[in-house]
């Protein structure tokens, strides 16, 4: 699953705060993410981060619907 810096996933499961859409600081093994929500950020593996994603949105992009 090709995941950028800059995307904003919409994942499965809810924040705790009730948002579900969380912004890409950073990539790599571990995904950085800071939820769209509350703002908080956090280190994801990135195998957990491909289970949960529902939708990549992508503001420029093949997969965007900006
Ligand atoms: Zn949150």
């Amino acid at each position: 699953m090709d995941v950028r810096v800059g995307d904003v996933l919409e994942m499965k499961k809810n924040h705790p705060c009730g948002s579900r859409t969380f912004l890409v600081l950073r990539s790599g093994i571990d995904f950085r993410l800071q939820c769209s929500g509350c703002g908080r950020e956090m280190m994801v593996p990135r195998v957990k981060i491909e289970k949960n994603i529902r939708k990549i949105r992508r503001p420029e992009g093949e997969n965007g619907h900006a």
